[in-house]
């Protein structure tokens, strides 16, 4: 672990981000985001390394803190000090030191921010709310950090523009699908070396992330059983050919178990004694709430028997295995989705800022602008030599037609 070994993530990653690439090349002639101060809390490792320093070449001073207490990798946050951004992270820091993080940050009055989860937009909200009206506003990163935003302004508590970018095609359809379907398999075998062919494995939630990681589990060979609470979800997964069934049915069948819900106690009490011995279970959704921790660990004992495995022996001599301490697995226990997916989220990420500069926004939720959307995915193409038909005029009239 070395200030080298960041660096080469850094590069790694950078050399494989030609969306980002380009909109670095814009930013450093073009200095858009000149005497701003923008915050960060994205989990701290290579990719997020790479955008903090495009927005820094765009004219910010930039902060950066991880997302979680278990996903900053020292060495890539000592490389990116190096490059001009001030870091905040530590890997494996405690709950209180993962807040101080997000404050220290605050207390620096940013203007702009980015966020992954809630955290920070919570932190400015309850404990800097004399900073509420000279922030321009924020993006968001994931899916449960929208649920929260819309639920603060559904209850007018919602003082600052954001902007979802979860939301955003470019982001959800590839990052949670395709990014979630890829880094959580990837984990779970690095961090387990067990096979998943022939094993049958239980996904909770078939959302955007759900989807991901039952193809990939299929694709590696796998007997797939979905658990949801969404009808419409549930017959979406019926007809894609997996099995649906309430998780207490589930239990006693599976090898692995992945929650990727939002919510919590998916896995919990009354499950914990019908899963079957060795069972492995890890979540991918919202921290670590999602698997019942706390209750495991009061009906069992847990000791760690491989890094990032936890083994819980319950009172009938049953074993559970649980990984990185039921939190994200992608990242807690690997480096998170594969770089060209970050590409795609981090330029979102990066043009959402630029926009944010200059739209004058009233406090309130927004949707990425279409413009930007799209501009990422046609950057994105070209990267990959992938060039897509045009409208003719003629089509573009018969498409607008009210009568045909
Ligand atoms: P989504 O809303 O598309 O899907 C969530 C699904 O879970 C829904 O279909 C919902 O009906 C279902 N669900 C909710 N409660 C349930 C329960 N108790 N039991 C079974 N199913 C339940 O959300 P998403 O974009 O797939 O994100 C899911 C979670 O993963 C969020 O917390 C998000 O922030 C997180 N996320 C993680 C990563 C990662 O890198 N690990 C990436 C993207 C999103
Ligand atoms: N802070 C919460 C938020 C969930 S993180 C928690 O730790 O539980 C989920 C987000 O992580 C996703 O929306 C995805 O965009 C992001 N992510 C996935 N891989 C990543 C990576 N390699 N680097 C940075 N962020 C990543």
């Amino acid at each position: 672990m070395s200030f080298e070994s960041g660096n080469n993530k850094i590069n790694w990653a950078s050399s494989h981000m030609p969306i980002l690439k380009k909109i670095d090349e814009r930013f450093s002639v073009e200095k858009p985001l000149k005497n701003l101060t923008i915050a960060v809390c994205i989990h701290l490792e290579a990719k997020t390394a790479r955008l903090a320093e495009v927005l820094h070449h765009g004219g910010a001073s930039v902060l950066l803190t991880g997302s979680n207490t278990l996903t900053t990798q020292d060495d890539v946050s000592m490389a990116i000090e190096h490059r001009g951004v001030q870091t905040f992270a530590k890997y494996g820091c405690s709950e209180e030191e993962y807040t101080n993080s997000l404050d220290s940050m605050l207390k620096k009055n940013p203007s702009i921010f980015i966020d992954d989860g809630g955290d920070l937009t919570n932190r400015l909200h309850t404990h800097f709310k004399h900073l509420l009206p000279k922030v321009l506003g924020g993006c968001e990163e994931t899916t449960t950090g929208v649920i929260r935003l819309k639920s603060r302004e559904t209850n007018n508590r919602l003082h600052v523009p954001m902007i979802s970018v979860n939301n955003a095609l470019s982001k959800c359809l590839f990052d949670n699908r395709y990014g979630t379907g890829q880094s959580v398999w990837t984990a779970i075998m690095n961090t387990t070396n067990l096979i998943v062919a022939g094993k049958t494995v239980v996904v909770a939630g078939y959302g955007w992330c759900g989807k991901g990681v039952s193809m990939r589990a299929k694709a590696l060979g796998a007997k797939v059983i979905i658990t949801e609470i969404d009808p419409i979800k549930s017959m979406e997964a019926h007809m894609d050919g997996f099995s649906v069934m309430p998780m207490e049915k589930a239990a006693p069948i599976g090898d692995f178990f992945i929650t990727v819900t939002g919510c919590k106690k998916v896995i919990s009490t009354k499950h914990f004694s019908l899963i079957k011995n060795n069972a492995i279970l890890c979540n991918a959704g919202h921290f670590n709430v999602e698997i019942d921790m706390e209750e495991l660990h009061k009906v069992a004992v847990g000791k760690t028997v491989r890094k990032n495995i936890q083994e819980f022996t319950l009172p009938d001599n049953k074993k559970i295995n649980v990984l990185a301490q039921g939190k994200l697995v992608n990242l807690a226990s690997g480096d998170g989705h594969p770089v060209e997916i970050m590409d795609l989220s981090f330029a979102l990420q990066a043009l959402c800022v630029e926009y944010i500069k200059s739209a004058k926004l009233k406090p309130g939720l927004y949707n990425v602008p279409k413009s930007i959307d799209q501009k990422v995915a046609e950057l994105k193409l070209q990267s990959l030599g992938i060039s897509i038909d045009q409208l003719t005029p003629s089509q573009v009239e018969y498409l607008n037609a009210f009568e045909i």
